[in-house]
């Protein structure tokens, strides 16, 4: 029996702090370094021991949480399992709800640092969003959008259709503080996008919408999860080189893995996309990262991006 066996045995570790104690010490021994510590934007909140066990296996710091804006007594257990690993979370509830602005006042009240990830179906201009922007400038706290225009598996329709029309919602909401991520987001890197492909690959062509967006309005951000985020990065080494450098104070990594155990369990299905299916997205794409950007811009946007956009210490 070792020490903290012994400990746990007369009480002196709570049960779930022992479970938690062995998952990190289990998934750790062959857990990636990264050349700074990383905060993951978006990581979608499991049980305590679930959610320390994937980033633990990625080697992951910390993660911002997403959560139901009623699930605050859920998110509140996450947090106090680690709370040097869960400073923060966002949350989300229906965007048609008549009362969204109470719903999400609350919640920032509650503790939320920001609002999302919002993936409903409605136009990202439309007035159900137009009413969360001006919530979130009051409030001042980020909103984090996913953009779909084309259905998939495990998604099917749209979710904030219009991305290609988004700069007039940057240009009426300039104290709201946007987040984009999601395929329709990040396929619009390119200046060719058609709406075809959900991940189209090969060459990016200039003029991309996005570009214009991140150059042109100090309050929007992306960030750079899912396979979504990893497809744009993964297009063309030179471009993302000098992408990484032009907008590394606006980047943010995140995940939204779905694997159990930060090494890519459980992803070996039909709704993963096939380029990344069996894989951990968290460590596919801090992997580019780390190959693409210097020491510095990594650290930018693998963690201090995100600590001042959340106001948190880091
Ligand atoms: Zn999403
Ligand atoms: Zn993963």
């Amino acid at each position: 029996m070792d020490r903290r066996s012994v400990l746990a045995g007369l009480g002196a570790i709570p049960a779930t702090g022992l479970l938690s104690a062995q998952a990190q010490v289990s998934s750790s021994a062959d857990a990636p370094h990264w050349p700074s510590p990383v905060i993951d934007l978006h990581f979608h909140m499991r049980s305590p021991e679930q959610s320390i066990a994937h980033q633990v296996g990625a080697g992951i710091t910390a993660a911002n949480l997403l959560t139901r804006a009623d699930g605050v007594a859920q998110t509140a257990a996450v947090q106090a399992s680690n709370p040097a690993m869960f400073p923060s979370w966002f949350g989300a509830y229906n965007v048609a709800a008549p009362d969204i602005e109470k719903r999400l006042t609350d919640a920032a009240k509650a503790g939320a640092r920001g609002f999302g990830e919002l993936k409903y179906q409605v136009e990202a201009g439309g007035p159900e969003m137009r009413r969360v922007y001006a919530v979130a400038a009051e409030l001042d706290v980020p909103v984090l959008l996913h953009f779909q225009e084309i259905g998939q598996p495990a998604a099917p329709g749209g979710y904030n259709m219009g991305v290609k029309r988004f700069e007039g919602m940057l240009k009426a909401f300039p104290r709201t503080k946007f987040i984009g991520h999601g395929d329709a987001f990040w396929a619009n890197i390119s200046g060719d996008y058609a709406e075809k492909d959900v991940y189209p690959e090969g060459p990016i062509a200039p003029g991309g919408v996005i570009l214009k967006l991140l150059s042109d309005y100090p309050n929007m951000h992306a960030d750079l999860s899912a396979n979504s985020g990893n497809n744009a990065l993964s297009r063309n080494a030179a471009f993302t080189r000098e992408f990484l450098i032009k907008y590394q104070d606006k980047l943010h990594f995140g995940s939204d893995c779905s694997c159990a155990d930060g090494r890519g369990a459980g992803r070996d299905n039909p709704t993963v996309a096939p380029r990344i299916r069996g894989k951990c997205v968290a460590r596919e794409t801090l992997t580019v990262l780390a190959g693409a950007a210097t020491p510095a811009v990594f650290r930018k946007i693998a963690w201090t991006n995100t600590h001042n956009l959340l106001g948190l210490k880091g």
